[in-house]
């Protein structure tokens, strides 16, 4: 085994991320129960606090489960039956949406764009113009397989003309990138509770504006219970839950957006975007090519090196990664757009990761490269990231 040069643990996937101390601390406090004035304080400054990292003054539904669930109980209340979407998909999110209405039998209008490219303010005003009975667009802000961002404001702006919701996957934007709810107009923003917003997985977060919230109101639901946004609409109205919640999460998660509230948003924003520019530039200067043209600034993924004329092997270099570096990076996923499972690996900029972890690993990237005799540039990746660092 090489010499071990980190003796951390350093969780660097693009969720599960790592959670703070002092909300792991929170949550090994005892269980209260939910129908109480205790839970009920706490419940309100998480509601309170949500709205604050949307930037909406509209109600933010924290619900119990994965940012999956979050995100189909928003397809599946706000789109209803015999109605049409506009659904982009550039990497596996995008097309896990698609398969969801596909299922709930919802009529699509499919735009996809290549994996590693965002799709643009133009496509989806031509794809509108061409269908204007359709009555939602959804789509990925930050598109994390294939760590690819696109101008959710300029898309809003679009959309906002339209009679079409905009429905945003925000799993890995809200909480790391800029993101306005309010000013930028996004009628529907969801995120998940284990990407930037520092928490084990286990709650999704809704974001409802205005459009959105008329629409709840004027359609009914469909076959569904838990997933229909209205329940939980209604018990949000009285600062309550429908079902039980995940109460140490929902703890935690007041702690976790207190900390965020005390760094400043702006603050975070611009950590994740020095993080990312600086991974970018290593890997770079290592003479990898990155799998985004147009990088999000929550996670930097990076096309394997060769080795012996092979591209290095996924499962031996992370296992070696985690095994002599204690880094947990993310390899690659597949999809119908393009199959990157072995030939791509990704690290995360989101929630509690600073420059020391973030040069950690790309320390033990390098060096675990180097070690298995991959085909890299060395010496230039520290270097290169330093000057964004200290810029
Ligand atoms: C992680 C992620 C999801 C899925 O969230 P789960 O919590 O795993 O259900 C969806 N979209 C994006 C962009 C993600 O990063």
């Amino acid at each position: 085994m090489a010499h071990r040069l980190f003796i951390k643990e350093r969780v660097l996937t693009p969720g599960p991320v790592e959670v703070p101390p002092a909300v792991l601390l929170e949550m090994a406090q005892p269980i209260i129960h939910h129908r109480t004035k205790q839970f009920q304080v706490i419940f309100e400054e998480v509601s309170k606090r949500l709205q604050r990292v949307f930037r909406t003054a509209h109600p933010v539904l924290s619900i119990a489960g994965s940012g999956t669930t979050a995100f189909e109980a928003a397809q599946a209340s706000l789109t209803p039956p015999g109605s049409k979407a506009i659904v982009v998909a550039g990497g596996k999110f995008g097309e896990r949406w698609q398969d969801i209405y596909d299922q709930y039998g919802i009529t699509q209008v499919k735009v996809n764009v290549p994996w590693g490219q965002a799709v643009t303010a133009a496509q989806i005003e031509e794809a509108l113009k061409a269908n204007p009975d359709a009555s939602i667009v959804a789509l990925c802000h930050s598109e994390t397989s294939t760590a690819t961002a696109c101008d959710i404001q300029a898309i809003a702006k679009v959309v906002s003309k339209s009679n079409a919701l905009l429905l945003v996957d925000g799993i890995t934007a809200v909480g790391a990138m800029p993101v306005e709810m309010d000013a930028w107009g996004i009628d529907c923003l969801v995120t998940g509770s284990q990407k930037a917003m520092m928490l084990p997985p286990g709650l999704g977060y809704v974001g409802l504006g205005p459009r959105a919230l008329a629409r709840l109101k004027a359609t009914k639901a469909g076959p569904f219970y838990n997933l229909d946004l209205r329940r939980w609409l209604k018990a949000y109205d009285k600062n309550d839950v429908p079902f039980t919640p995940p109460v140490s999460l929902i703890r935690g998660q007041r702690v976790a957006l207190e900390m965020m509230e005390n760094e400043g948003m702006e603050n975070i924003w611009a950590r994740s975007a020095k993080l990312a520019a600086a991974s970018r530039a290593a890997f770079s200067a290592m003479g990898l090519k990155l799998i985004s043209e147009s990088p999000s600034d929550s996670v930097t993924g990076a096309f394997y090196p060769t080795l012996n004329g092979e591209v290095v092997d996924d499962k031996t270099f992370r296992a070696a990664m985690r095994n002599n570096h204690g880094l947990h990076l993310a390899g690659g996923q597949d999809g119908r757009g393009a199959n990157w499972a072995k030939t791509v690996f990704r690290i995360s900029h989101m929630g509690y990761v600073d420059a020391g972890d973030t040069l950690a690993a790309l320390v033990g990237i390098e060096k675990q490269f180097k070690d298995m005799g991959a085909k890299i540039t060395h010496e230039t990746a520290i270097p290169a990231a330093l000057k964004v660092l200290l810029g």
